[in-house]
């Protein structure tokens, strides 16, 4: 099962994909993961990457292409894999058609989280992140029981530099202007399962998981 984890930042396409992972033992990609383990690392990537992620614009494509056609040959891919973060540009999704292509394979379905712009900006402005063990909170909808502590490891909380409001307002600019097209882009290929986002994250994934059991049938 090859899968897209689509929609805006903040949407949930991180957690959607997790859970996913377990059903399907497959890994979930995430090009915002690998960045910022390359930034962590210090590595030339992570060097070129680390300015426009700070500012919440999208990383060259080259460059993520390049990280995706690397990731995608290893040897737990070869089930398959939830893509979460990426394509993000046509460009990005056209490489990626190409290489599944040179492999006589394409993408199984998207799976568009559908979320307003007010409930991203709570999402993103209120999330902090477990600098230990990666566990996310959120300030509005799931604030950590003493401030500025992980609940489940006691590690201290960070806030994230591109969930900072300047970033973010990029983020969602740049989501609208160079991602949201990929929309149109995969309706037209009959790949576009649209999900609302909203709700609960277990109600998210039911939702989910119901659309990909019909996508089975067909
Ligand atoms: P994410 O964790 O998916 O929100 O990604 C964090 C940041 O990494 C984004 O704001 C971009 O700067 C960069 N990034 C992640 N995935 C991509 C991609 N497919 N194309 C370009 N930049 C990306």
């Amino acid at each position: 099962m090859r899968l897209i984890m689509f929609g805006p930042p903040g949407a949930g396409k991180g957690t959607q994909s997790k859970m996913l992972t377990q059903r399907y033992e497959i890994p979930q990609v995430s090009t915002g993961d690998i960045l910022r383990g390359a930034v962590k690392k210090g590595t030339a990537v992570g060097l070129e990457a680390k300015s426009y992620m700070d500012r919440g614009a999208l990383v060259p494509d080259e460059v993520v292409v390049r990280i995706i056609e690397d990731r995608l040959q290893e040897a737990d891919c070869q089930k398959g894999y939830i893509l979460d973060g990426f394509p993000r540009t046509v460009v990005q999704a056209e490489a990626l058609s190409r290489a599944l292509g040179r492999l006589g394979k394409e993408i199984d379905a998207v799976i568009n989280l559908e979320i307003r712009d007010e409930e991203l900006w709570k999402r993103l402005t209120g999330r902090r992140v477990c600098s230990h063990c990666g566990q996310e909170h959120n300030l509005f909808f799931k604030p950590p029981q003493r401030e500025g502590v992980c609940d489940c490891c006691g590690a201290a909380l960070f806030h994230r530099e591109d969930d900072q409001e300047e970033a973010i307002r990029n983020r969602l600019v740049a989501y609208k202007k160079q991602t949201e097209p990929l929309i149109q882009y995969y309706r037209e290929r009959g790949k576009l399962m649209t999900v609302n986002g909203e709700k609960e994250i277990s109600q998210v994934f039911d939702e989910i998981w119901a659309a990909l059991e019909r996508m089975s049938r067909q």
